[in-house]
């Protein structure tokens, strides 16, 4: 089990923190190595701006993009995938050509997905895909296609968009909402569908379509229509994949893990920033990590006090190694693994695109957002609950589907996100994070929009390293 969670909470509870006595000087100082400082930082390398450090409170950057490695190869901590990206999807198609990942238009085909990509556990076997099949009556297909058809027109309005701020926002209406009550405004009863519409939110947001905002519920279906026959891009280490590419070209002498930021302050027209090893003095600070701890770590400002505050869903994942497959009933295992009603969200195989040359291990990540109403008490759980009793109920989950399952895993690491993603709850529309609070301090974490994706990460990043980069021009 992780537990860099005690650093974070001396913050919360205003403990004191040592002031090192060691002074580093950078024009540009990047707060977080989570995809959206790594995209920063991507940004300012290939703008030629190549003199900026970069700080991580972990003892390796990845953020949320983390990865292990394992002796049947590396497995991810958390995002997994990233959907093709359509035309539009300029920034990230960039990148991705930069990595090899896409030439001349089209997509490298040992990174797309392999099939079989999905399947359910459902009523005591596997279905092919995710959306309930077996045992859906005519009624339940009438408002799956009555679903689909709102979506398509939700698609081509061109207001669901990724990044969010590509899309115009007139249907404010829906963020007024919560996604339930839509679906029941809708006349949409089935339970299969309900359930898929409630999965889709844990799966995106970490939180029920009881609490989540009927516009970012249906972003999670419209945005990303354009695209969905092929892929998704995912490797064994998820996009890990990306950020350890993203890592080395920030190098070993930028990046400096370990490295807990516990204040930021202005003095003259620079920012004293205290980490654990250094003060560093930098012109411009560019803020990837999560909004939540600017008013801790920049109390009595009243431009911080005054920013939205979001709440942040907590998050269980477990990286199971499996000396042997488990015995398998009907369809082949795919690549994403979901069981009908399961408080969790299943599990991806890691060596699934490696599985044209079968290997006999593997690492299985299995996810669970503590998608309560309550995400403090989902935090309490994280803290509270035991390696053995997570683990423990972790397999008697997978046993509906893998009676074996016992006898095949020999070791089960847990991680614990407390403050995971912002939750797109009903209103966040209205709570967008402004860009440059403070003069010289510009945020560029996903939660400025409050979509946790890799590629609202990567645009907030970039957007970021633009107005940082106007800043030092304007000053000369
Ligand atoms: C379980 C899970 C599964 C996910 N799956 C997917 C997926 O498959 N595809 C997808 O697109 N997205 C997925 N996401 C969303 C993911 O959050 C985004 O894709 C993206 O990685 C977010 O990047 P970020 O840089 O905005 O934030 P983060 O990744 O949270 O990065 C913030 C960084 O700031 C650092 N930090 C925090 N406090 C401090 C401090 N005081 N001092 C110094 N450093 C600090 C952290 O250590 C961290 O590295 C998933 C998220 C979770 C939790």
């Amino acid at each position: 089990m992780n537990d860099s969670h005690e650093t974070g909470h001396r913050l919360r509870d205003r403990a004191a923190f040592a002031v090192p006595s060691r002074v580093v000087k950078a024009p540009v100082l990047i707060v977080g190595a989570g995809m959206a400082g790594l995209s920063a930082a991507w940004w300012l390398d290939r703008q030629g701006m190549r003199d900026y450090l970069m700080l991580d409170a972990e003892s390796a950057g990845g953020g949320n993009s983390r990865w292990g490695e394992s002796p049947s190869g590396p497995y991810p901590w958390a995002a997994h995938y990233v959907p093709v990206p359509g035309g539009g999807a300029t920034l990230l198609r960039t990148l991705l050509e930069e990595l090899g990942v896409l030439h001349n238009g089209e997509f490298e085909e040992r990174y797309l997905c392999h099939s079989p990509q999905e399947r359910l556990f459902l009523h005591g076997s596997w279905q092919d895909g995710l959306e309930p099949e077996l045992g859906a009556t005519r009624t339940d297909h009438a408002e799956y296609r009555r679903f689909q058809q709102l979506l398509n027109d939700f698609a081509a309005s061109g207001e669901f968009r990724i990044p969010l701020a590509a899309g115009a926002r007139r249907r404010v209406d829906l963020d007024q909402l919560t996604f339930s009550a839509w679906l029941d405004r809708e006349g949409f009863r089935s339970p299969y569908l309900r359930w898929y519409a409630d999965y889709a939110c844990r799966d995106d947001y970490g939180m029920q379509a009881a609490d989540t905002s009927a516009w970012a519920g249906i972003h999670y279906f419209a945005a990303r229509r354009e695209t969905d026959e092929k892929g998704p891009l995912t490797w064994p280490e998820g996009n890990g994949w990306i950020a350890r590419r993203l890592i080395d070209r920030v190098g070993a002498a930028r990046l400096r893990t370990g490295e807990f930021v516990a204040h930021l302050a202005r003095s003259g027209s620079r920012w004293r920033v205290t980490g654990s090893t250094a003060v560093y003095e930098a012109d411009i600070v560019i803020f990837a990590a999560p909004s939540y701890l600017l008013p801790h770590l920049i109390p009595s400002q009243a431009a911080v006090a005054a920013l939205p505050r979001r709440t942040y869903a907590p998050w269980l994942t477990a990286n199971l190694w499996l000396d042997r497959w488990p015995t398998e009933r009907g369809l082949p295992i795919a690549w994403d693994n979901l069981l009908y009603r399961s408080p969790a969200l299943g599990y991806v195989v890691a060596t699934h695109q490696n599985l044209r040359q079968r290997q006999d291990q593997t690492v299985w990540t299995y996810y669970w957002a503590l998608a309560g109403r309550d995400p403090a008490e989902g935090r309490r759980q994280l803290l509270q609950r035991s390696w053995r009793s997570w683990s423990e109920a972790i397999l008697t989950d997978l046993s509906q589907a893998h009676p074996d399952i016992r006898a095949c895993v020999s070791r089960i690491d847990l991680m614990r996100f407390g403050h995971a993603m912002a939750r797109p709850t009903p209103g966040f529309l209205q709570t967008l994070l402004p860009r440059s609070p403070l003069p010289g301090l510009y945020l560029a974490n996903s939660d400025v929009s409050g979509l946790s994706i890799l590629e609202e990460a990567q645009f907030q990043g970039v957007e970021a390293a633009r107005g940082a980069l106007k800043c030092l021009q304007r000053r000369g």
